[in-house]
């Protein structure tokens, strides 16, 4: 299992891999050890597959699953596309334009299909991925807790949990 997050103390994003086997989250930029939660990973030290069961960075319980779609990549694609099919235009090349344009959606739409899924934090946005984060087939593990896809309600609720504490931290008079 590998975690991307923003580190708490320094913001500089940390990509570290194997964390079911580890005890803490070191920061490579400046060397600030996270603890990791006893209860985030279900299955440690047993011969069950380990689980992820809550964020490791922040005290959420909350994680959504989303692809694990490089945006740049995405981004790139496209403005691939965009220029070749301006190129094909300018030619006046008709069916090439459009070829181009419809090849590089198409080449979007199934990448993002083949790409594995990810679980994200709502509060923090550290994402997970590897085995262990999605259960395959989508078909619930027995006793672990299962994870849906993007909910706008959970997602604005971590919002303004995050904008009050902010809002408490630099106003320490009116708790
Ligand atoms: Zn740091
Ligand atoms: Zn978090």
């Amino acid at each position: 299992m590998r975690i991307s997050y923003a580190c708490p103390a320094c913001h500089a994003t940390t990509s570290i891999d194997g964390i079911e086997t580890r005890e803490s989250l070191d920061c490579a930029a400046c060397g600030a050890v996270l603890p990791i939660p006893a209860d985030a990973i279900a299955g440690r030290g047993t011969t069950q597959p380990p689980r992820l069961q809550r964020c490791m960075v922040c005290p959420s319980l909350e994680l959504f699953v989303r692809k694990d779609f490089p945006q740049r990549l995405g981004l790139a694609i496209v403005v691939a596309g965009l220029a070749a099919s301006c190129v094909a235009w300018a030619n006046r090349e008709l069916v090439a334009t459009f070829g181009i344009l419809f090849g590089t959606a198409l080449l979007d739409v199934t990448l993002f299909f083949l790409m594995p899924d990810c679980l994200s934090c709502y509060r923090c946005g550290a994402r997970y991925s590897g085995p262990g984060v999605t259960t395959p087939g989508g078909s619930p593990a027995a006793g672990g807790r299962e994870f849906g896809g993007f909910d706008l309600e959970t997602h604005e609720k971590h919002r303004q949990l995050v904008a009050r504490t902010k809002r408490l931290a630099s106003d320490p008079t009116h708790p």
